[in-house]
């Protein structure tokens, strides 16, 4: 099969962003995700299946069934703009490695096109996945949100096993890892567990570098929308103070550390 005929599930395509990898991007959302995080901000993303969501008062249907190639006509002219500012295109989700094939081939469409490539993922599935995708990854964005495994389930639903024994055979392969963390208070954002992540990211071989995300409302409504209940209840995101603090702390510990990403 043409890889232009892969085909996937998606609920959003974001273009001209200039977060989650160099340059100027576009970022494909893929529907589905192994995780339940607490905070999410895309709770449309966690179900692989097509849903109703109510947004503004009007129902929407979150998620349609794509082609590689549907997806490049749609963003292929804004290719120039990318190449130009060392841009490219960004798997974001959801956990864009429950759809490897796709996923696959949208990188391989793009390198074909000139740009870069870039996951932000969980890495936590089966090795044998991300190995065979890898070579064609250039930036790995990769969230580790606790060390704890016992916080890791209460807060994510799930352990934190997979995600840090990937870790490491993602940073012995990968043509660059950087470790991702959304600060979220309550959860992870004591200087003692940012610290920690910290330090097991300059565990890892070849990686040098660690973002912190600041928590944010911005999904709160769709949670309602869903018909779901927001779980974060009146949790204040980190101020600029409370994030540089943090940045700080995970500098001590001898990685470079920015805020946002
Ligand atoms: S891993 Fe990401 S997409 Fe999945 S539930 Fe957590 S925040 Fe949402």
């Amino acid at each position: 099969m043409d890889y232009m005929d892969a085909k996937g599930r998606i609920f959003d395509i974001q273009r001209f962003s200039v977060h989650d990898g160099p340059g100027i991007r576009t970022i494909i959302f893929l529907k589905g995700c192994l995780f339940r995080c607490k905070w999410c901000c895309n709770p449309e993303s966690q179900e692989f299946e097509i849903q109703n969501m109510e947004m503004s008062g009007k129902p929407k249907i979150v998620g349609r069934d794509v082609t590689v190639r549907e997806i490049f006509d749609e963003v292929a002219n804004d290719i120039p703009y990318y190449k130009r500012s060392g841009g490219g295109l960004t798997l974001s989700g959801g956990e864009s490695l429950l759809q490897p094939e796709f996923a696959k081939a949208l990188f391989i469409t793009a390198h074909d096109y000139g740009i870069n490539t870039a996951i932000e993922s969980t890495g936590a599935v089966d090795y044998k996945i991300i190995e065979d995708i890898l070579p064609h990854i250039d930036y790995f964005l990769m969230d580790v949100k606790h060390t704890n495994n016992e916080k890791h389930k209460a807060f994510i639903s799930k352990g934190n096993e997979k995600v840090l024994e990937n870790a490491f055979k993602i940073a012995e392969n990968a043509k660059n890892l950087i470790i991702r963390v959304p600060v979220i208070p309550t959860f992870n954002d004591t200087e003692e567990e940012i610290k920690d992540i910290a330090k097991f990211a300059t565990s890892l071989p070849n990686v040098t570098k660690m973002h912190i995300l600041p928590y944010h409302r911005l999904g709160q409504d769709k949670y309602k929308g869903l018909g779901r209940e927001y779980l974060m209840g009146d949790i204040v995101p980190p101020d600029e103070g409370k994030m540089a603090e943090l940045k700080r702390a995970a500098e001590s510990v001898g990685i470079e550390c920015q805020i946002g990403g």
